[in-house]
């Protein structure tokens, strides 16, 4: 069995990748091209399998106590009615846990602060990667190159590896959706936990965190590229008849922090997850669209299954194998169920649509409602004991 990894991107999935690794006894390298750790981005939702994996990688407690459970909340219509309640203790019931919100920054600090000493090298980008040999692959970045027995593709939804190993995908599409999203610069009075509020082809949302302060996210069904050249006043307007704390939450944001992009997905399922000893992993794999708050849980299921994956099996390639098969079927069918959940939601825009679409989820009972959402969550871990 061979023992050196490097993995491409230093992400939440290469991050966990790297500690998964290391901890069944890999020498593993993390190359990420950024040159600073600047740990842009917003916030995160972790649910009960992102969280049962971060345990696995020994991160769980550490990122349990630096998140805040999001017990109270659920889906309302823009003058504030609810369309669905979400009741974190019946999902805590249920898993073992409520959804928990943390800022993207202190995720991945966290996940930073569990790898090995000097495995981490910043403002690297991998220029080409290539089998080399039955069990070697080499890794170039520019000036210098690295061979390795395995290398983990954690290189995001833009992946240049994906491109080379798999030329034949067409690669990631626009989802019809763009979104402006921010963390609160102080701690704003927030009602519940955790909102969605759904209009016509207009969405917005926020998590609170363990500080008080909140992430919010407005998301537009808008021409891909579009972009304001005020971004809080636009969205005041748009949103300026949307029951609290809509407006409170902009009015807390400073201009500087507002991030906007347009949403991708790779919505052609990849027709393998590894090529040779290449395995590609998170949203190099299956981006998907952020509707069920799945993309970063499953890349550290992806992680989680790997590692466990290698020290199972007694070649490489049967572990590539296995991580191939208990992977692609489960995080596809979550990248489908995200996008189905994305057209149901924000993106429904027809008012007789929206209309029954309303009726229906103010009929289901709470209990149907959570079934639904533990489909997702209740994925057990493998050991990485
Ligand atoms: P990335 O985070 O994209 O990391 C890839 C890394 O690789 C980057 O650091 C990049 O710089 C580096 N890289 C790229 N190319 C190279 C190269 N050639 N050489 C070296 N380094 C390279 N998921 C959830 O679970 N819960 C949520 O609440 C949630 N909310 C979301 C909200 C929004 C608006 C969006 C867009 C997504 C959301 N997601 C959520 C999804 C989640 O953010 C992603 O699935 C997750 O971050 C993917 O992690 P990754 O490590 O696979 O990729």
């Amino acid at each position: 069995m061979g023992n050196t990894a490097v993995v491409v991107g230093g992400g939440i999935g290469g991050l966990a990748a790297a500690i998964g690794l290391h901890r069944m006894g890999w020498d593993v390298t993390v190359l990420e091209r950024s040159p600073v750790l600047e740990d842009a981005g917003a916030g995160i939702s972790l649910a009960a399998n992102g969280l049962r994996a971060l345990d696995e990688l020994g991160v769980g407690g550490a990122v349990r106590d630096a998140s805040r459970g999001q017990y109270t909340g659920g889906t309302r219509a823009p003058r504030g009615g609810w369309l669905t309640r979400m009741d974190g203790s019946a999902l805590e019931r249920a898993v073992g846990t409520p959804i928990m919100g943390i800022p993207r920054s202190a995720l991945h600090r966290l996940l930073r602060e569990r790898l090995p000493a000097g495995s981490l090298e910043v403002g690297t980008e991998v220029t080409a990667v290539e089998q080399v040999g039955p069990g070697t692959v080499r890794v170039d970045c520019g000036t210098t190159a690295l061979e390795a027995d395995l290398v983990v593709a954690a290189d995001g939804i833009g992946s240049a590896v994906r491109r080379r190993v798999l030329p034949g995908h067409p690669g990631p599409v626009y989802s019809g959706s763009t979104v402006l999203r921010a963390i609160t610069e102080h701690a704003v009075e927030v009602q519940a936990d955790f909102e969605l509020t759904w209009g016509r082809g207009a969405e917005f949302g926020h998590i609170a965190f363990l500080d008080g302060r909140a992430e919010w996210h407005a998301v537009l069904s808008l021409p891909a590229g579009t972009r304001f050249a005020d971004p809080l006043t636009e969205l005041r307007r748009r949103f300026r008849t949307w029951h609290d704390p809509v407006l409170a939450l902009l009015d807390a944001t400073r201009p500087e922090a507002v991030l906007h992009h347009d949403v991708n997905e790779l919505r052609t399922p990849l027709p393998a997850y590894t090529v040779g000893r290449i395995a590609l992993l998170g949203d190099a794999a299956h981006a998907m669209t952020p509707n069920l708050g799945q993309g970063a849980c499953q890349a550290l299921e992806d992680a989680v299954t790997l590692a466990a994956a290698l020290g199972a099996e007694s070649t490489v390639e049967a572990a590539l194998a296995r991580y191939d098969a208990e992977r692609r079927p489960r995080s596809q069918a979550v990248a489908g169920a995200a996008r189905q959940a994305g057209r149901m939601g924000q993106q429904l825009s027809h008012p007789l649509a929206v209309a029954l679409r309303n009726t229906a989820m103010r009929l289901t009972p709470s209990r149907a409602a959570t079934r639904m959402i533990l489909r997702h969550h209740a994925w057990v871990p493998p050991s990485l004991n």
